[in-house]
């Protein structure tokens, strides 16, 4: 397959080209249709294996076709993968001017939270440092964000299992119901059922 018969609109199939992304891997391939239908997703996929373009590539789609609030919110564990989700949403979501903020443990608060309130389209974030933002402040609204992504969801879960817990009922507090969850992970265990089950909707599933 390639990406037009996924249902990528040709501006993105153009911006993958220049970046010499062709060729769909398969995570992508299998991933992509369900999450551009509306479906919740849950992948089994490693880093290399092209699961941020899986996720970015609909979120931009859907972004382009009805913008509106902060638009997608990512939780990753470390903030290199902060940086880098956020630079593939930047060069991928280029022609719409996207606007991307960055969440993460070490840099100033009071910066971090005037950005938030600024309504970027996308947020990068680590869940320790983006719950103390809900829990400091009101001055931003994810009420109407269309997606949640849990990126690398079994380190997600490493980090201290009862912080990230407590972390993530603060942000799904915040979070309206209806919206699309994705998660992805290199390996799907058992304790991801949890996850599944407190945060997602009958999910796709793929694994390789
Ligand atoms: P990831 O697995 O998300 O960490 O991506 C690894 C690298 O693969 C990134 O530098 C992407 O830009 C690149 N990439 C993602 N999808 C493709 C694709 N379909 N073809 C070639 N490279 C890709």
């Amino acid at each position: 397959g390639d990406f037009s018969s996924l249902g990528l609109s040709d501006w993105l199939i153009n911006q993958c080209k220049q970046l010499g992304i062709n060729k769909p891997t398969p995570v992508q391939e299998n991933c992509m249709p369900p999450i551009l239908e509306g479906r919740d997703c849950m992948g089994c996929a490693k880093t290399g294996s092209g699961k941020t373009a899986a996720f970015v590539l609909p979120v931009l789609q859907k972004l382009s076709e009805e913008p509106y609030g902060i638009f997608c919110l990512v939780l990753t564990p470390t903030r290199e993968l902060a940086y880098q989700i956020a630079e593939q949403f930047r060069v991928l979501g280029k022609p719409l001017g996207l606007r991307d903020c960055i969440i993460v443990g070490g840099m100033d608060m009071v910066t971090q939270a005037m950005e938030l309130s600024n309504q970027p389209h996308v947020v990068v974030a680590t869940p320790g440092r983006l719950a103390d933002h809900i829990r400091s402040s009101n001055t931003f609204s994810m009420s109407r964000i269309q997606f949640l992504i849990l990126d690398e969801a079994d380190r997600l879960l490493e980090q201290g299992c009862t912080d990230f817990t407590k972390d993530l009922e603060v942000i799904l507090g915040i979070l309206p119901a209806k919206r699309q969850t994705l998660l992805f992970s290199a390996t799907l265990t058992d304790t991801l059922q949890e996850l599944k089950s407190i945060a997602m909707n009958k999910p796709f599933f793929w694994e390789s």
